[in-house]
């Protein structure tokens, strides 16, 4: 069930709820703060509690069923869309962000390199993959911890936000403490310990869209990490497989609609990995945005041919540089800013 608080209901009170919640074995409120309204879900084996006797608190509006298998990833429970705090760069809001960078860190220099480019070109967030879930374990698996400080010095320097994959339990802490942005990986959409660490950490998440994953899948994949409390959850449609072997994978525009429709939370689209052609990037990139995307991550590296992992579909500099012109009209025209 969902408890709505009332407009501006003050603390006590919120706490009040809370803690009556608390007092059943098995029950987890989790509060979803709003700027006007909070409202809490309750998780667990709701059965035990009498409705009317939580509607009778102080402050609360009202309680509710909740009609989906998602609570608090639901538009239903959170009317405000959610907008993610990265110091400077806010995602969700009116700004279209633009993630850009190598698909793996290989070298300080490239880091550097990658970080000027990019920047230059009006991305603010700095991607790279340091812990790297290739298909096979012949290819460059990428540098570990080691990379996620490289990464994190070139973001520092340059004034960016940074994101990186995190593929075990055992790393988000470290990954957390040096990288502005944790990202899960398509092939670890449904790993749920990694989903609820995430979670504990509080630190902002991108969720990828699993290779196989439904829609309803991927917004409950988001919902375990909700669920420890962290509200900061990004999603990323990245692309699923279907028969077609003409792309890497098939792009799901109509994910961001309808995500749009069912949830408050941002969604970012990966044309990099959608598609896994240099020539499809652009256009599925303003596909992206005018679907109403939040933001898109590219990969880009100032020498494609030598990138270590996913070269094919790595941007040039140059290319990059175009593909930021060529988006310029479609974020205007969806009333957006870059
Ligand atoms: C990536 O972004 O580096 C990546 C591996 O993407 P995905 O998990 O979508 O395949
Ligand atoms: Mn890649």
């Amino acid at each position: 069930m969902i408890i709505v608080m009332q407009r501006h209901a003050p603390k006590e009170s919120i706490d009040r709820v809370l803690k009556e919640i608390s007092r059943y074995e098995g029950l987890n409120p989790v509060p979803l703060i709003g700027t006007e309204r909070t409202v809490i879900a309750v998780i667990g084996d709701e059965r035990v509690i009498d409705e009317r006797h939580i509607a009778s608190f102080p402050d609360v509006d009202k309680v509710m069923p909740v009609l989906h298998p998602y609570k608090l990833a639901s538009l239903e429970t959170k009317h405000e869309r959610t907008v993610i705090d990265c110091g400077n760069v806010k995602i969700g809001g009116d700004t279209v962000v633009i993630m850009a960078g190598p698909c793996s860190i290989e070298t300080d220099e490239l880091m550097d390199e990658a970080a000027i480019a990019v920047k230059k070109a009006g991305a603010t967030i700095l991607r790279g993959g340091a812990f790297k879930p290739r298909t096979t374990p012949y290819s460059f698996q990428g540098l570990g911890r080691k990379g996620i400080l490289m990464l994190e010095t070139a973001a520092k320097k340059h004034g960016l936000v940074s994101i990186s994959e995190v593929m075990d339990v055992r790393d988000v802490d470290f990954v957390g403490n040096h990288i502005d942005i944790l990202q899960v990986g398509a092939r670890n959409m449904q790993n749920f310990d990694l989903l609820k660490e995430v979670g504990k950490s509080k630190k902002p998440v991108m969720l990828k869209r699993g290779l196989s994953a439904t829609i309803k899948e991927f917004i409950l994949a988001a919902e375990y990490i909700l669920s420890q409390g962290n509200q900061n959850v990004i999603l990323c449609e990245r692309g699923i497989r279907t028969f077609e072997d003409e792309t890497r994978n098939t792009l799901c525009i109509a994910t961001v609609p309808i995500v749009k429709g069912i949830s408050h939370l941002p969604i970012i689209v990966d044309p990099s990995h959608a598609t896994g052609k240099v020539k499809l990037i652009p256009p599925m990139a303003r596909a992206a945005i005018a679907a109403g995307a939040d933001g898109i991550m590219v990969e880009v590296h100032p020498n494609p041919a030598k990138a270590l992992c996913d070269a094919d579909q790595a941007l040039s500099v140059a290319e990059f540089n175009d593909l930021m012109k060529e988006i310029k009209p479609i974020v205007t025209a969806m009333k957006r800013k870059l």
